[in-house]
């Protein structure tokens, strides 16, 4: 086992790659080649995160393309779903957009979110790759970004976790 110190960035699909303090094995390789290459993927750059754990950074991976369970999608991969209405709001379909950024109750956790960080608050207009994006460009120095960016990840996940508790367990 040995320890790789250092980043690349994958030509194809352009995603960063980060395996600092990420123990490697052949294992390890297979499955980060597995979940990124994606030959039908948009050509988005998605920024990994080794300060939160690789689950939390797959799912927000995936959300970016509405590549996540939410209703709507399985509605739209041919789940037979008549009301794939927001079980928090009801305002709106629930897309992995609107659970994460639209929804109301992300709108106030990321304000509370932004007052804490005392950044900008996140425009629930955009996207979620813009919306990370943007948060890796704050005008902070290098590690306070990394950092804002582990704590965006880390709502995201704790976003679709509490999603999940409402669905399932209401
Ligand atoms: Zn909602």
């Amino acid at each position: 086992m040995a320890t790789v110190k250092e980043s690349y960035s994958q030509a194809n699909g352009g995603y960063l790659w980060n395996f600092e303090n990420q123990e490697f094995s052949v294992k390890n390789a297979k499955q980060t080649l597995g979940q990124n290459l994606d030959l039908n993927a948009s050509s988005n750059t998605f920024c990994w995160n080794n300060w939160v754990q690789s689950k939390c950074t797959t799912f927000v991976w995936r959300a970016v393309d509405e590549k996540i369970p939410s209703l709507l999608a399985l509605r739209n991969r041919g789940m037979n779903l008549p009301n794939v209405t927001c079980k928090t709001c009801g305002a709106a379909d629930e897309s992995a957009h609107h659970i994460l950024i639209e929804c109301n109750f992300a709108k106030r956790v990321w304000e509370m979110i932004s007052s804490w960080l005392r950044i900008p608050v996140v425009n629930p207009e955009l996207n979620l790759k813009d919306m990370l994006a943007e948060l890796l460009e704050v005008q902070r120095c290098r590690i306070i970004r990394k950092l804002i960016h582990a704590v965006a990840i880390q709502t995201l996940w704790s976003l679709w976790k509490s999603r999940n508790e409402k669905v399932f367990f209401r």
